[in-house]
């Protein structure tokens, strides 16, 4: 079937239709139906169990799904094997998880630099590029610091460096403030909103209302395996200037 491309029409990032993922005789998700247009900062919301991770690791190209179809950044994931899944995934994707995921045995600059080289980027320009990324986040200072040594907030920080080195078209984000103290939480919150303004498209998963409402345009409800609910959002309510220093923090 041929796609007619409507130029006015917002870039579309990610499309699901009819998704189903089953793992043996659990059922993770049962119809769902997703669209997220470039720019666009999407809230995903619902209680535990009904498939919010399950939908981001098919974004992510890191599981399959049973049925139907997952396409991102134009492609349909479906028509890639296992190595062409990777490729696109360090290509296009960034993600950042509850729990940091960093490697404990690099330094910062080295967890940042890595997602890079993996790329094909030369060590000299992934480190540049790295240390660039973690200047403009506020971590530059921890870059020899390894993982264990940082704190909560610096970790995400990290994480949310390595997530962005090689300009994805896609941030992916799971509950990345939930293991964060309330402090952490708020600066990792201004963070995404300051980059969702500078136009990167955020899909974030949470449990947090406040963080919906802070970081999202559009909030997706789940449950049961399927989109609920959809509201649009007043939007990032950043205090900042779009493009201002991604630095700014809390902005205290
Ligand atoms: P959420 O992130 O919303 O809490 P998940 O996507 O993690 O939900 O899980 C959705 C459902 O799929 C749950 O019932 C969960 O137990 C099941 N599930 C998820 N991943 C697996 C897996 N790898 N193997 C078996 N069951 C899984
Ligand atoms: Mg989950």
């Amino acid at each position: 079937m041929a796609t007619h491309h409507d130029s006015s029409e917002p870039q579309v990032v990610v499309r699901l239709e009819d998704v189903h993922k089953e793992f043996g005789d659990a059922r993770a998700l049962a119809g769902l139906d997703l669209e997220v247009r470039a720019g666009e900062a999407v809230a995903v919301m619902g209680p535990s169990g009904c498939g919010k991770s399950t939908l981001l690791n098919l974004v992510a190209g890191l599981d399959r799904a049973t049925s139907g179809t997952v396409r991102v950044h134009g492609q349909d994931l479906g028509d890639l094997g296992e190595t062409g899944l990777a490729l696109f995934r360090r290509r296009h994707i960034g993600m950042v998880f509850q729990f940091f995921n960093l490697i404990d045995d690099l330094p910062a600059l080295d967890n940042v630099a890595l997602a890079a080289q993996l790329t094909g980027t030369s060590a000299r320009q992934a480190r540049r590029r790295a240390l660039e990324l973690m200047d403009e986040l506020g971590v530059a200072g921890r870059r020899d610091t390894y993982p264990a040594a940082l704190s909560g907030g610096e970790r995400q920080r990290v994480a949310v460096a390595r997530a962005l080195v090689n300009r994805p078209a896609l941030l992916l984000a799971d509950e990345p403030t939930g293991a964060l103290d309330s402090r952490s939480g708020e600066q990792v919150m201004d963070l995404l909103i300051d980059l969702n303004q500078i136009g990167q498209t955020l899909l974030i998963v949470t449990h947090d209302p406040k963080l919906a409402a802070r970081c999202a345009s559009r909030l997706v409800e789940m449950a049961d395996g399927r989109v609920a609910r959809e509201r649009t959002l007043e939007g990032p309510d950043s205090e900042g200037v779009a493009g201002a220093a991604l630095s700014s923090g809390a902005g205290a």
